[in-house]
């Protein structure tokens, strides 16, 4: 028995193999990332022309797209320092596919990573941010994506915070002060930038960065705490400012669940679907309990893929006299692990969306879905291809725009991801397509008639 199933292991292996290299004949690489490009965002070398120049126009070699393209190449590729970069990106190859795509002919050679890095100096970083807008909107107003809209309306967006920098020493007059405890006790006094993004899901596989807010330090009299809500609040307000009438769900974990995100959320007319904690909202949990211990809360049994339970209690805030719609519910199961050992899972929320037993196993969903995209997310921007944690400059606007690079390459790595209609067959991953884009990068001559295959109108699958 043992030797079948290793026998069938092997047979397994050498399928995946043989389909692997017939992947990698058929695979265009970085030809599929222009089409992915071409297809879905026809204007984009226009819209990255159109941003504001900031260098002296009497002595320039290369145009914005050059240096823009370049960016989204470096993270697209895999490629971790701008030395490497240059390094790896000295090919004919590259030089050609670079001009193809920018359409500077001029260009005869890759520019230098310092100029790139100088270019990003003075580039106001909200050009950058209005040229993923550009992105997105384009992608909103394709059909493709409307079904994954949470009760078929809303779209959902996560507003999550990370960590991206740590410097010894204060390197900025907007750094953040944090503190860390070592292995052998100690606590050491660390700078760091701060990030908060705020991820569009256009389907279960496709979540892209709508919204940045660098988290900076106000003054010296403001906290930590106070910071990240006040970069909330900010975000929030250009949300609404960039996309007026898109009918939003914003979703985020508890620390979000406080009066003014709330109330913010109903003034711009955004739902909202947070992670909700005893602790934060006492009256609403005071009143929800009761609502259930006196057996008036709604309940469903036996729901979602764990068959769990599920309780909500509706307009809670008419108890305790709040001014905004504030619905609670929970979802719990039970499993029996390994050592027989019972465990079991709770999960509870807030929101303004009224539940009822039709709506309760999607919202359940949904609200179990932030967790996930957002562990997967920052985790795959961090430890997987683009490494957004390494500092490519220490120039605080370089640093703002290589980190919105990084986010408008990961737009089009994901849209292509989702598109490669090879890689699922043959399971590979991120890392693997990247050091693959990279290879195609560097040794395939794109020729005219790729190009108009390229542009020419064709319907395109999603995963
Ligand atoms: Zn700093």
């Amino acid at each position: 028995m043992k030797n079948k199933v290793k026998s069938m292991k092997k047979k397994k292996d050498w399928q995946t193999k043989a389909m692997k290299r017939k992947h990698k004949e058929h695979d265009k690489g970085i030809l599929g990332i222009m089409f992915i490009m071409k297809h879905f965002f026809r204007h984009l070398t226009e819209w990255i022309e159109e941003m504001a120049d900031p260098r002296n126009v009497s002595y320039i070699t290369y145009s914005q797209s050059d240096y823009i393209y370049l960016g989204i190449l470096k993270n697209l590729c895999g490629v971790k320092t701008m030395h490497s970069m240059e390094e790896q990106f000295n090919e004919e190859a590259c030089i050609c596919t670079l001009g193809i795509l920018s359409g500077n002919a001029k260009s005869t050679e890759i520019p230098h990573s310092d100029s790139l890095n100088n270019y990003l100096k003075k580039l106001s970083p909200d050009c950058l941010a209005e040229l993923r807008k550009k992105m997105i909107k384009s992608l909103l107003r394709m059909k493709t994506f409307y079904g994954n809209r949470l009760l078929g309306k809303y779209w959902r967006i996560i507003i999550d915070g990370t960590s991206l920098y740590y410097f010894k020493e204060k390197h900025c007059e907007n750094c953040l002060v944090t503190t860390r405890t070592m292995k052998n006790g100690k606590t050491l006094k660390l700078y760091c930038h701060k990030v908060l993004e705020a991820k569009l899901v256009l389907s279960s596989k496709i979540v892209l960065s709508i919204d940045t807010e660098f988290v900076e330090n106000e003054s010296e009299n403001t906290g930590k705490q106070d910071c990240e809500s006040n970069a909330a609040k900010r975000m929030l307000a250009r949300l609404k400012q960039n996309y007026p009438h898109l009918p939003i769900c914003i979703q985020a974990d508890n620390l979000y669940e406080t009066e003014p995100v709330i109330k913010l959320c109903k003034q711009y007319g955004f739902r909202y679907l947070l992670t909700h904690k005893g602790s934060r909202q006492k009256l609403l949990e005071e009143s929800y309990r009761l609502f259930v211990e006196n057996k008036e809360a709604g309940t469903a049994d036996k729901i979602c893929a764990e068959k769990g339970k599920a309780v909500y209690v509706n307009h809670i805030e008419r108890t305790v006299e709040k001014e905004y719609d504030a619905n609670i519910f929970g979802y719990s199961y039970s499993e029996k692990k390994d050592d027989g050992e019972i465990k079991e899972t709770k999960f509870q929320w807030i929101t303004d969306i009224e539940l009822n037993a039709k709506n309760l196993e999607e919202m359940i969903d949904t609200g179990r879905g932030r967790w996930k995209i957002e562990n997967e997310g920052f985790n795959n921007q961090k430890n997987g291809i683009y490494e957004i944690e390494h500092l490519n400059s220490r120039n605080t606007t370089a640093i703002k725009n290589h980190y919105l690079l990084t986010q408008i390459a990961d737009i089009i790595m994901q849209l292509y991801l989702a598109w490669n209609p090879m890689r699922k067959a043959v399971g590979l991953s991120i890392k693997n397509t990247s050091s693959m884009l990279l290879e195609s990068f560097r040794r395939l001559q794109i020729t005219d008639e790729d190009v108009s295959y390229c542009s020419r109108y064709t319907t395109v699958y999603l995963e």
